[in-house]
């Protein structure tokens, strides 16, 4: 059944149920859009994006698609891979103009699901020639910022209409871009010919386009990050200036110790060729998606001229990169769709993110790209943040799992109260406890690195059908590995509503602590974010305009009746200030006297006073000498 004739049953269901005084029938739905078949679409679409008007941030399309006459419905893409929820930014779609011999064809938009375009071809017309505008984001409080003069991010996800009725890899497309003059690009499409700044690519299916986008821009920098490998892996950085892509040899050495330590994990690739797109701005917005052969990876503008100043950025490309395995390749069979737009669900994020969170951690520090000391501090940091995650009250971890579809990452107020996305950070914890569980339970001899190359060390060098699993599947592979009530194991921690999933910390021979000093890393990553994060003693977080950016759910700030967006005015008869503010805490610890706050609210002005005597807080691991270091060892580098 398909989901408009359930939407008709339960209003005939409603209906039945109901005393009706008049006679009331509700207007008929839309014809249901023809379902994706798994069949070939007759001939090659050709597709011609023009990204050179990079000043206003429009890229404009021309298509020529193959047809025959009659109806035809052409689809705009709704869901997005890697993104898990209703992305597509149909609202961005503009001067959509469709022809056929040179006459017009006019189309009309179904009125149930905006993304589809109905129309009828005319007799004898072998082509319809269409043509549109992407008119991406002019400024961040519209979106994401793709184009800079500098460089641009082009996903053909936003740049394509395609016929209803097809599986999405039984659709050919022959690609081209122009690019502004003088500008490189990088993507895993290859390249067929070019002319001037237009480049054509070889052929692909369009679930190979959609999986394949493009860095491009004037500062470019290419990479070979596995020369003596079985298959290229590359590095291809662009950024705001020339002097941002400079590079020492050993940060460039730890990117090459990722391929090799992920190759020792997973025991396998699935791709042909890999390529790292790295964008290093502050004015493209910032990104991390994954695909089979590249990835979409924006970060900070100094990410290698300030290395030692950012070490919360260096677990992206791990990230990323292990979703080759976890994500592209093995997917979760209710998240695989055959086109994009039929929905997606969500149901096993916790794999697919979650245990992908959990390999980037353990891959940064493998690889170097972070300390065995930054990656312990980082673990505490996210321990301390589900310590205080008040929303698991209320929403478990599996219901996170929904938050892509929900909330598609618009920004919310009440962060540890409505949860998002949890099973990214929380499901690293839980993988943790699985892996230090193997661990234990195997004196040493087993571990979640033998799961990895069980479950996605199969079918070496495949890349092009995903291999699809269910919750089953990975029982049996975490049971195939050590015998152990897995289903029970992961559903309580999926489910329930206590504490969070510390387990791991423990049996990895760490217990997580708060001191009165921030750890390094947690210094550092309040620098770069431009916040004073007071979360774990006052329960908040001060960001821009000295504003609230974060207020903890149930915590002492809350308590106190301060909320988002309160501005700090004055502590204790003086001005705000964080260092000023730190001082003040300390004192407080052996004082009786309440922290008093001036602060203003829209224009009103207030005083609060927070009891507060217990110090700062600010999370940390402190070895437990007497379990076995597993998570050094977890940590440690494959040999
Ligand atoms: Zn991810």
């Amino acid at each position: 059944m398909n989901w408009r004739s359930a939407l008709h049953l339960s209003l005939a269901a409603a209906l039945a149920g109901t005393v009706v005084a008049v006679a009331q029938t509700p207007a008929p739905l839309p014809a249901a859009i023809a379902e994706p078949q798994d069949r070939p679409y007759p001939g090659v679409i050709r597709l011609a994006v023009d990204a050179s008007d990079v000043t206003r941030h429009i890229f404009r399309v021309q298509e020529t698609i193959p047809v025959e006459s009659g109806a035809l419905t052409l689809l705009y893409p709704k869901w997005g891979p890697g993104s898990h929820g209703p992305i597509g930014r149909i609202d961005s779609l503009a001067g959509l103009v469709i022809r056929a011999d040179g006459q017009r064809v006019e189309w009309s938009r179904d009125t149930v699901d905006v993304y589809a375009f109905h129309l009828t071809v005319p007799v004898g017309a072998r082509n319809l020639d269409v043509e549109f505008q992407f008119l991406s984001a002019t400024d961040d409080n519209q979106g994401r910022i793709v184009t800079t003069p500098d460089l641009l991010n082009l996903q053909w996800l936003s740049l394509v209409l395609y016929p209803a009725g097809h599986f999405a890899r039984q659709i050919a497309v022959e690609p081209s871009v122009r690019l502004p003059d003088g500008w490189e690009f990088a993507t895993a499409l290859e390249v067929a010919s070019t002319a001037g700044a237009t480049t054509t690519f070889k052929q692909v299916s369009l679930e190979v386009l959609v999986d394949s986008p493009m860095f491009a821009g004037r500062h470019a920098k290419r990479v070979d990050l596995d020369p003596s490998g079985p298959v290229p892996v590359r590095l291809n950085v662009f950024a705001d200036r020339a002097d941002l892509l400079e590079t020492k040899p050993e940060h460039l050495d730890a990117h090459r110790r990722l391929v090799t330590q992920a190759y020792r994990l997973f025991n396998s690739r699935h791709y042909d060729h890999y390529d790292f797109l790295l964008a290093l701005s502050d004015r493209m917005s910032g990104i991390g998606l994954e695909h089979h052969r590249s990835s979409e990876n924006g970060t900070v503008p100094t990410f290698f001229t300030q290395w030692d100043n950012n070490p919360d950025t260096r677990e992206l490309l791990p990230h990323e990169f292990a979703h080759s395995w976890n994500g592209k390749f093995r997917r979760p069979a209710d998240l695989w769709t055959p086109n994009f737009n039929v929905p997606m669900r969500d149901s096993l994020l916790w794999v697919y993110e979650g245990q992908t969170q959990y390999w980037g951690y353990v891959l940064a520090a493998r690889s170097g790209l972070v300390t065995a000391e930054q990656a312990r501090d980082q673990l505490a940091y996210t321990a301390a943040i589900f310590q205080h995650r008040a929303g698991r009250e209320w929403k478990s971890l599996q219901d996170t799992t929904n938050d892509p579809i929900i909330a598609s990452r618009r920004p919310i107020p009440w962060r540890s109260w409505q949860r998002s996305e949890d099973y990214y950070q929380e499901g690293e914890l839980m993988w943790l406890d699985a892996d230090t569980l193997i661990r234990e339970a195997s004196n040493g001899q087993k571990s979640l690195d033998d799961f990895a190359r069980a479950f996605f060390g199969v079918d070496d060098g495949q890349w092009i059908t995903p291999k699809t699993y269910t919750l089953d599947d990975v029982v049996a592979a975490l049971n195939a590995v050590h015998p152990h009530d897995w289903a029970a194991f992961l559903r309580a921690r999926l489910d329930r509503h206590d504490g969070p999933p510390l387990d791991g910390l423990a049996r990895g021979g760490y217990a997580l602590t708060y001191t009165d000093t921030p750890t390094d890393y947690f210094k550092k990553a309040e620098t770069r974010r431009k916040i004073a994060d007071f979360t774990f003693s006052l329960g908040f977080v001060v960001g821009r305009e000295n504003k609230l950016a974060d207020v903890l759910w149930n915590g002492r700030a809350q308590q106190a009746g301060l909320t988002i967006g309160t501005q700090l005015i004055a502590v204790n008869g003086e001005a705000y200030d964080k260092d000023r503010l730190v001082a003040m805490i300390k004192a407080a610890a052996t004082d009786t006297a309440p922290l008093e706050f001036i602060v203003k609210i829209g224009n009103r002005y207030s005083t609060v006073r927070i009891d507060y005597h217990d110090g700062l807080r600010y999370p940390r691991l402190i070895r437990h000498t007497d379990i076995p270091a597993r998570l050094d060892a977890i940590l440690a580098p494959r040999q």
